[in-house]
């Protein structure tokens, strides 16, 4: 109950028809999508970020607690008000800024609704990949909060990996734009830690997100099969052929029978699981795509296949597909709508399993799945009164939720934990992972006014404390054979207040430090496990790129990463985040990293995250330790998302008479292109190592299907021509990555710099004359630009210019790699991030004895 007093002002704060504290108008926000009802005590409708502060201040000084709601679709009570207090609906914050098209980036109000701003982007030839079924009614921001996926998450990934920045209000109202509009600022990702907190840790006011080019055609395979364990055979068999269809969703027969029933339709006689699967691609290619995916569908006994041969055929197959929720309602009464993930290979073993609990407790169980990324909404039925049943329902979730972590998958793969879910936490993480999470809970917000009680489970365990085993410091270099070593000498250095230095392949900075002690991950080297059938590696952070490459090559796969140092180590590579142009394809290294385990200063040994492709228990702690420059922790060991490799990767390359022009045509390839890995103007001169790539070049490289990749070569051929372009060159040895690799191993110092994309011609313009002396690379799509130096003294005097001209269109420039002295002076990281103090206060409180990388990074 609010007293009278914190009534009065919180409707001065804000117009009347803005606060709503009438029984009735209060009744619809009493419930998500899920059981657990919540009388919020007043409800907030700001209409901008400055009332949202306004409410967030007054929330701390009279102690209330804020619930953030989007349009309330969310199925685990996530924004209930289950313990009172003021829901905060963002509805009414719509607005979506200007489209820039050259960074593929737009920013949006959280209360925009996903399904619009998708139809704005389709409008222009875009789309937004995220879809979550709800997508017509949920918000962006309650997305962003549970890090909603959908069915094209398996080609393109869930929403994390399309926030590039946020606008976050914090509990003590207090406003932070983290990330932003500039790829990769040289701060910890609280992006990716905030996306998926489920509004605990701040309010999402805006969000910079990314997009990308609708494909030129789609189509859909319906396929059906007599059992489950048949289109498990046939899933398995897709994958590793190297199909990467933008969705794959199944059906076991059960549901099935609903859907018929309910639309009044029959799929096939007999079907016991289906399969819907869109291809997409160039014109000229699909239908040969889908010839292949037939023949392969075939050897694997379909009962029927059936592929639309126009959109009103593909719509008919979806509307099945679409219409489950419906027949479900219709027809169960249904009680527990799950969402729980498994790694791939177990796919049939977890359905088989689940139906055996159901049976146990005498339920009825049916499928759908996102059945590509192993994330599955069992739902379970029963035909007695809900009453009656509820407490063998609870029974059966309680077991299905242990059964999928004990097959190492996760309770939750894109609903979120909520209030519903939040005891089953403790079957992925014990009490050492769970406190850790509550320490970046009492960091942002210690009161604990945002969203209390959510995600966190009521009971935690005891914390034990981490084993001791070594009594004496370890002298330099330590080279620790196992993570327990690792974590036992770091407590150790932290209790003696030794600083420690962090070498993987020792790639970035050289030198020895000048005090303390040099930690090198040599020892902590190999693979822990590949799993080209789950599309993972789990590997020790010190094992090299080059190596782990050629290792997964023998089975068809690949990492999509790239490093121009042969030395470099997978703990380097994710520590420094540093990005080669095929992010634009396959996203950053954050969203190639799955989990990790690391050892923080104080001897804790944690794991976070699972290698799952979907999996949203608990806060993203593993994103916080990508691009922090083991300033947190050291990673002793990670998973990795792996990838088929490209049945073909090429490329043009063409001379430019000059930057502005290069980057003119770049811009008109970046409008066109669908199926790129990178775009990038190079220009240096003999430095490069290679005669052919002297001088000013553009290199344009596509991967994917040959016939894909042929077709967009030519419309590239075309539009180069058609803008002047002469002497034009197609090849396979050159890519955009391996030209960012040589401009990064030319020299001995490495600068990058980034601006928005949509600025990036400018600031260019702004540095003539440019910099002819030293490699360079521009990728416009990123709005980056990385350069070689021969001296310090020459790159310090470069980046002061880059460095003007940068921030002042709201970017920065960084130090990528050089000699260690270099990190000692004071002007290489001009950059303030608007996290800084969040940022400062987290290092503290897990290095408070400040020993972990010293002169790294902008704290
Ligand atoms: C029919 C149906 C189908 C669905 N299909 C999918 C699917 O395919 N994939 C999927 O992932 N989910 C799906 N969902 C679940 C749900 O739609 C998603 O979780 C969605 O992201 C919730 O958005 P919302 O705007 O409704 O958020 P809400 O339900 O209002 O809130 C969800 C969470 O976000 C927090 N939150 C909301 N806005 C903010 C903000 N601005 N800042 C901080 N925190 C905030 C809330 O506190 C809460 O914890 C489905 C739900 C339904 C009913």
């Amino acid at each position: 109950m609010l007293s009278p007093e914190a009534r009065r002002e919180l409707c001065d704060l804000l117009p009347r028809d803005q606060v709503i504290f009438e029984p009735e108008a209060l009744l619809t926000y009493e419930l998500d999508a899920g059981h657990q009802r919540g009388s919020p005590d007043a409800l907030v409708l700001p209409e901008e970020r400055t009332q949202v502060q306004s409410v967030a201040r007054w929330a701390a000084r009279q102690q209330i607690a804020l619930i953030p709601r989007g349009s309330g679709t969310g199925f685990t009570a996530g924004a209930v008000a289950t313990q009172g207090g003021v829901v905060i609906g963002f509805s009414r914050m719509k607005g979506v800024g200007a489209i820039d098209k050259e960074g593929r980036l737009v920013s949006a109000q959280c209360g925009v609704i996903t399904a619009e701003l998708d139809r704005q982007l389709r409008r222009l030839g875009y789309f937004y990949p995220p879809d979550p079924a709800s997508m017509s009614v949920s918000t962006l921001g309650g997305n962003i909060a549970n890090n909603a996926g959908g069915p094209h998450c398996f080609r393109y990934g869930v929403t994390s990996n399309y926030v590039q920045g946020l606008e976050v209000v914090l509990a003590d109202g207090s406003c932070l734009c983290l990330g932003g509009p500039v790829v990769d600022p040289p701060e910890y990702d609280f992006v990716g830690l905030l996306t998926g907190s489920e509004g605990t840790l701040g309010m999402v006011t805006r969000a910079w997100l990314r997009f990308r080019r609708l494909p030129e055609m789609v189509k859909t395979m319906m396929a059906t099969y007599k059992d489950v364990a048949q289109a498990g055979h046939a899933i398995a068999g897709m994958i590793s052929s190297g199909f990467l269809p933008s969705t794959l969703e199944l059906m076991d027969g059960t549901m099935i029978e609903l859907v018929e029933r309910y639309l009044n339709v029959q799929y096939a006689e007999g079907a016991g699981a289906m399969l819907i699967i869109d291809l997409e691609g160039h014109r000229e290619s699909l239908e040969k795509q889908m010839e292949e995916l037939e023949a392969l569908q075939k050897a694997y006994c379909p009962l029927d296949i059936h592929i639309s041969q126009s959109e009103a055929e593909r719509e008919e197959i979806w509307v099945g597909r679409r219409s489950v929720g419906g027949a479900v309602d219709r027809f169960g009464p249904t009680d527990a709508r799950l969402d729980v993930s498994v790694p791939i290979s177990q796919l049939l073993q977890a359905l088989q399993g689940m139906a055996a609990i159901a049976n146990r407790h005498g339920l009825r169980i049916a499928f759908l799945g996102h059945a590509g990324d192993g994330n599955l909404h069992p739902d379970l039925f029963f035909q007695d009164s809900p009453q009656d049943a509820a407490e063998r329902v609870e029974k059966a979730v309680d077991e299905v939720m242990h059964y999928c972590a004990k097959l190492g998958g996760s309770i939750t793969g894109e609903h979120g934990v909520g209030f519903e879910k939040r005891e089953y936490l403790t079957a992925l993480y014990g009490p050492g992972e769970l406190d850790c999470m509550q320490e970046i809970k009492d960091i942002f917000d210690p009161s604990g006014l945002l969203n209390p009680g959510k995600i966190f489970p009521t009971i935690r365990g005891e914390t034990a404390q981490p084993p001791v085993a070594m009594l004496a410091i370890p002298p330099s270099p330590f080279l620790p054979a196992d993570a327990p070593e690792a974590a036992d000498g770091l407590r150790l250095f932290q209790d003696e207040g030794i600083p420690v230095y962090i070498r993987g392949g020792a790639s970035k900075w050289r030198g020895d430090p000048d005090n303390g002690v040099l930690l090198s991950t040599q020892a902590l080297n190999g693979v822990v496990r590949l799993s080209p059938d789950d599309l993972y590696v789990t590997a020790l952070a010190g094992t090299r790129l080059d190596g782990l490459m050629v290792h997964l090559a023998d089975v068809g796969y690949w990492i999509p990463l790239a490093t121009p140092w042969p030395q470099s180590t997978l703990g380097g590579i994710v520590a420094a985040n540093l990005n080669a142009p095929l992010r634009t394809l396959y996203g950053s290294v954050k969203d190639c990293l799955l989990a990790v385990q690391v050892a923080l200063p104080d001897g804790r040994l944690l794991r976070f995250g699972r290698p799952l492709l979907k999996d949203v228990a608990g806060y993203a702690m593993s994103r916080l330790f990508c691009g922090s420059f083991g300033t947190l922790g050291l990673i002793t060991e990670l998973s990795l998302r792996i990838v088929p490799l490209p049945r073909r990767r090429a490329s043009l390359a063409v001379n430019v008479p000059d930057i502005i022009t290069g980057l003119e045509w770049a811009r008109k390839l970046n409008r066109m292109e669908s199926l790129s890995s990178g775009l990038v103007l190079y220009t240096g001169r003999a430095t490069m190592g290679d005669e052919s790539m002297v001088g000013m070049r553009l290199v344009f490289t596509v991967e994917g299907h040959p016939l894909d990749v042929e077709a967009e070569l030519e419309m590239a051929r075309r539009e180069l021509e058609g803008s002047g372009a002469m002497g034009i060159v197609e090849t396979e040895t050159t890519s955009a990555a391996s030209c960012w690799e040589r401009v990064l191993a030319a020299g001995e110092v490495v600068v990058r710099s980034a601006v928005q994309p949509g600025k990036f011609l400018q600031m260019v313009s702004s540095l003539a004359p440019w910099p002819e002396d030293c490699p360079s690379l521009l990728d416009l799509r990123a709005g980056s630009l990385t350069l070689s130096f021969q001296d310090a003294e020459q790159a310090l005097g470069i980046m002061d210019r880059i460095g003007t001209v940068a921030e002042s269109m709201g970017g920065y420039v960084c130090p990528v790699a050089g000699r260690r002295s270099l990190l000692l002076n004071g002007k290489v990281w001009r950059y303030r991030s608007d996290s800084i103090d969040l940022m400062r206060a987290l290092k503290i409180r897990w290095d408070p004895a400040n020993i972990l990388n010293r002169g790294e990074f902008i704290l």
